[in-house]
């Protein structure tokens, strides 16, 4: 069915670009991307996957909306997925205004050259659970929980999340929002806490260090298996109307509890080896953040089969692995996908 099609990926070098572009190559798209600079960037996660060689890049900057247009024009994508910006919420703090930027901007700029060019394409958001905030107790969030977030990438998400509502409305574009909860891979950089916790936990087991400084423990959080999110995405586009989609797996879990399991998995006792450190708090954070994904499941037939005790030892296995080939950190992956 899909065979034929093109894509076009902002961010394909990113985690998620990473593990869309090879699960549309293996389905027969043909797949271009971006980055803002093709020649500075390494795609050390498009070789890690070996798909390199099966997308065409581009360098995109998505401020410009020459540049974002330009693109579009020369590609003339069935389908368009927006994973690029500035993903991380702890620097977001730090860089507020190139976070809003990159997310709010980009998005509008890619709506506009769709409607710009007249482009017959459908449009995929990365949206997030950080537009929401905490979510209410004891009730996970869907599509209609109300939003409240908590830090600037999360002003940011929402702002884009109804700027593609609207285009949707006013001009009747095919463009939807995934409002993704945390997804992990061996992809994620060390900045995310929770390839922090893995490598730290494997650095203290091989004797090359002794202590681990964490933030706040007691947040909790829905972690998903991100190849398996970046195929919500594609059935959102697939699926016969533009529309939202809350994607998650539906079980919350403290990071305590993470640390706890990712250290047994390399047989430590957390207690032994972790110490929060306050300086790590961020000025705001969300106490818990769990996703209802019933409508996805209802819609598109996706469900998570991976819930955090199995993303972390699906984490902890290829840390252990890549660990005893001895390769470095972008060393092609022997990933469970
Ligand atoms: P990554 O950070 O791995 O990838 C994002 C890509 O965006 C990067 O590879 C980079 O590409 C580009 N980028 C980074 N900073 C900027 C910037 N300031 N301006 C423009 N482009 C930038 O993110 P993920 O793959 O993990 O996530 C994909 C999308 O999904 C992101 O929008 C993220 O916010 C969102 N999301 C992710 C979740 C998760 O748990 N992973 C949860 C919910 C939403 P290059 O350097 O090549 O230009």
């Amino acid at each position: 069915m899909s065979r034929g099609r093109t894509a076009l990926i902002f961010g394909i070098g990113g985690q998620d670009g990473a593990w869309l572009a090879d699960l549309l190559v293996r389905r027969g798209y043909a797949v271009h991307g971006t980055s803002r600079d093709r020649e500075a960037s390494s795609f050390a996660n498009l070789r890690r996957l070996g798909v390199i060689d099966r997308v065409r890049l581009h360098s995109v900057a998505l401020g410009d909306f020459r540049s974002v247009a330009q693109a579009l024009k020369e590609v003339r994508p069935d389908e368009i997925y927006n994973l690029a910006g500035q993903s991380s919420v702890g620097l977001s703090f730090e860089q507020p205004v190139e976070t809003l930027d990159s997310i709010v901007h980009g998005t509008v700029n890619i709506l506009e050259a769709i409607r710009f060019l007249k482009l017959d394409t459908r449009f995929y958001n990365a949206s997030s659970s950080e537009c929401f905030g905490n979510t209410a107790q004891g009730r996970p969030a869907a599509e209609d929980h109300p939003f409240h977030p908590r830090s600037p990438y999360g002003v940011g998400k929402a702002a884009a999340y109804w700027a593609v509502a609207n285009y949707r409305e006013s001009y009747g574009l095919f463009a939807c929002s995934g409002i993704l909860f945390n997804h992990e891979s061996p992809l994620r950089p060390a900045r995310y806490v929770t390839q922090k916790i893995v490598r730290g936990a494997a650095d203290i087991a091989a004797g090359q260090a002794d202590r681990l400084r964490l933030g706040e423990l007691s947040v909790a959080r829905d972690w998903g298996w991100a190849p398996e999110y970046v195929d919500a995405m594609r059935r959102m586009l697939g699926h016969d109307r533009p529309e939202d989609f809350v994607i998650a797996t539906g079980a919350l879990h403290t990071l305590e509890e993470f640390v706890r399991l990712a250290f047994e998995g390399f047989g430590l006792d957390w207690r032994e080896h972790v110490e929060i450190d306050p300086a790590l708090k961020r000025p705001a954070d969300i106490t818990h953040s769990v996703g209802d994904p019933g409508k996805a499941k209802r819609l598109l037939g996706w469900q998570a089969e991976t819930t955090m005790p199995g993303v972390v030892a699906k984490l902890v296995e290829a840390e252990r692995t890549r660990r005893r080939s001895g390769a470095p950190l972008e060393a092609p992956l022997p990933v469970p996908a």
